[in-house]
């Protein structure tokens, strides 16, 4: 999978900082924004959003292009609805060739992945033999199986991508919209290291897990890390 930041809100910091300092402060924000400078718009998110007031970070947004996931992970990502999507049509792209997705489970056993790639094989000749007698493709469709790849756009502002990155960075969450969920935080945190300071799973943050039996254990290692540390105990830890 490839997943590359295409754009994001200019400065995201510094507006949603002059968006916190607009409910507080005589002035107006086009004012704010021309005199705020990054230290200050840090200490500014750093308050606000630990009173719990995510709403100024909505005004900071992200789109991505996600490139060569499953429908399996796409259909999970999808459900994020404070979100915006579009994704590559299997009504009106034909496909000549038929890329999939091979989870790693199938990869390290041979005789797993003959089974996976003969079915595989069969649902794509199936495909094309369709085409051939003149179905339409959104009819077609109907015999591929959730391991074809596929690629998206999507924008979500930093409140949800906190969200997102919580539920799905989580050692709870299935391996591939996992990576890609990582992938998106390090390059957010990149582009804004303010916003997504504490971000990933709920435990990096909050230092316990709230997924009962079902938890990985991982937060256990913690004590004494900072935020990088924790990030890396929980990506390392069933490796
Ligand atoms: C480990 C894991 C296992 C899962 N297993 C299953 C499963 O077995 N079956 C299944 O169907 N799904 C499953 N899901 C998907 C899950 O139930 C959610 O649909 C998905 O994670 C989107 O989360 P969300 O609804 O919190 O977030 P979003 O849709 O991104 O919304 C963000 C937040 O906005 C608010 N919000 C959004 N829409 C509404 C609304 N209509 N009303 C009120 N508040 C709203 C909520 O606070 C919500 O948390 C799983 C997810 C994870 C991470």
């Amino acid at each position: 999978m490839k997943v590359v930041l295409l754009e994001h809100t200019q400065n995201p910091e510094k507006v949603c900082a002059v968006a916190a300092l607009t409910s507080m402060k005589e002035g107006t924000p086009s004012d704010m924004l021309s005199e705020i400078d990054t230290d200050n718009a840090k200490k500014r998110i750093q308050r606000v959003v630990g009173y719990g007031h995510y709403s100024v970070i909505e005004h900071a947004s992200f789109t991505f292009s996600i490139e060569g996931i499953s429908r399996a992970c796409s259909h999970q990502l999808v459900r994020h609805r404070i979100a915006s999507f579009t994704q590559q049509s299997q009504r009106y792209v034909k496909m000549e060739d038929v890329p999939f997705v091979t989870p790693p489970s199938i990869k390290n056993n041979k005789t797993a992945e003959d089974i996976f790639n003969k079915s595989l094989n069969n649902n794509t000749e199936s495909y094309k033999k369709l085409l051939e007698l003149g179905i339409a493709p959104e009819d077609a469709r109907f015999v591929l199986p959730n391991a074809i790849k596929t690629n998206l756009v999507m924008t979500m502002n930093a409140r949800e991508l906190l969200h997102f990155f919580n539920l799905r960075c989580c050692n709870r969450a299935q391996w591939e919209i996992r990576d890609m969920a990582w992938e998106m935080l390090y390059q957010v945190l990149e582009v804004s290291p303010a916003l997504f300071e504490t971000s990933g799973p709920k435990c990096i943050g909050e230092g316990i897990c709230t997924e009962g039996k079902a938890s990985c254990g991982c937060y256990k290692l913690f004590e004494g890390k900072n935020i990088d540390e924790r990030r890396i105990i929980v990506k390392e830890f069933f490796k």
